[in-house]
């Protein structure tokens, strides 16, 4: 794979040194299940010659290569840092960092329980249609799907459609949260078909601590400025709790459009 990082100056060679730019992957980067556009990976690639990238998306680096890399670019050599499942797998400069553990975390007895809880239910609910791959096990979550992460993109528009009507996924996450009040779970409804499972804590502001390491590296940085881009930038949207943190300065964007604009307004 082509390694587009080698050209880039080192992270703390970049013009304005102390500041990165955190992205979120859907609608913000990207449409969902959609490349980016050549425009917003050119305005990227200039965005990262002045300051540090990254992205924190709550799939898995699999998908985030489909989206942003190419067949023979490697997504992780398009960022500094790739933050897929918000940050509890994570590479910096194309490099793996140490990764989290939702199981380790969870224990194999309370996770079976919380499974077949979540198996049940799905069968018990009436959807126009069902696929298949209704709970993704991820490595620092899992993400559920009432209609099965095996939808296709019409499939998935229309089940999007049918929840806004009916709060298939709020109802969902309402009685899985009475069934299990005593887990410390989080439950995060975003994207078109699922909602993301995870310890309370492993949101997207996972992913900052890697951010703040990075001054104690060998020639480390401090980055003073962080910048956030998402979507789902309200409660309980999938990028709130990073948008609002006190550590990142927060930009809500509609869509991809709009975040091209708005970086380049302020970057360029
Ligand atoms: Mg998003």
């Amino acid at each position: 794979m082509a390694t587009a990082a080698a050209v880039i100056p080192p992270l703390n060679q970049r013009p304005v040194k102390n500041t990165i730019v955190l992205f979120d992957v859907d609608d913000t980067l990207t449409i969902p299940r959609n490349p980016a556009s050549p425009e917003m990976l050119q305005l990227l690639s200039e965005l990262r010659h002045r300051v540090a990238i990254g992205y924190v998306g709550g799939s898995d680096l699999s998908k985030q290569q489909e989206q942003l890399g190419t067949t023979d670019v490697d997504v992780r050599s398009m960022f500094d840092f790739c933050f897929p499942e918000n940050g509890l797998s994570a590479y910096r400069m194309g490099e793996k960092l140490e990764s989290a553990s939702f199981i380790g975390w969870i224990g194999e007895e309370k996770y079976k329980a919380l499974v077949k809880w979540i198996l049940r239910y799905i069968a018990d609910l009436d959807l126009p249609v069902m696929r298949g791959t209704f709970i993704e096990f991820r490595n620092g979550m899992i993400n559920v799907s009432p209609v099965g992460r095996n939808a296709t993109n019409p499939e998935r528009l229309a089940f999007n459609a049918f929840d806004n009507e009916h709060h298939i996924r709020e109802k969902m996450v309402t009685d899985i949260k009475a069934a299990f009040p005593d887990y410390g779970l989080t439950y995060s409804i975003g994207g078109q078909i699922s909602f993301d499972v995870f310890p309370t804590g492993w949101d997207k502001t996972y992913c900052l601590r890697h951010v703040e390491a990075e001054k104690d590296r060998a020639g480390g940085v401090e980055y003073t400025t962080i910048h956030f881009f998402g979507d789902k930038a309200y409660e309980g949207g999938n990028d709130w709790e990073i948008y609002s943190d006190p550590r990142t300065v927060g930009h809500k964007v509609k869509n991809p459009q709009d975040t091209y604009q708005q970086i380049k307004e302020l970057f360029f």
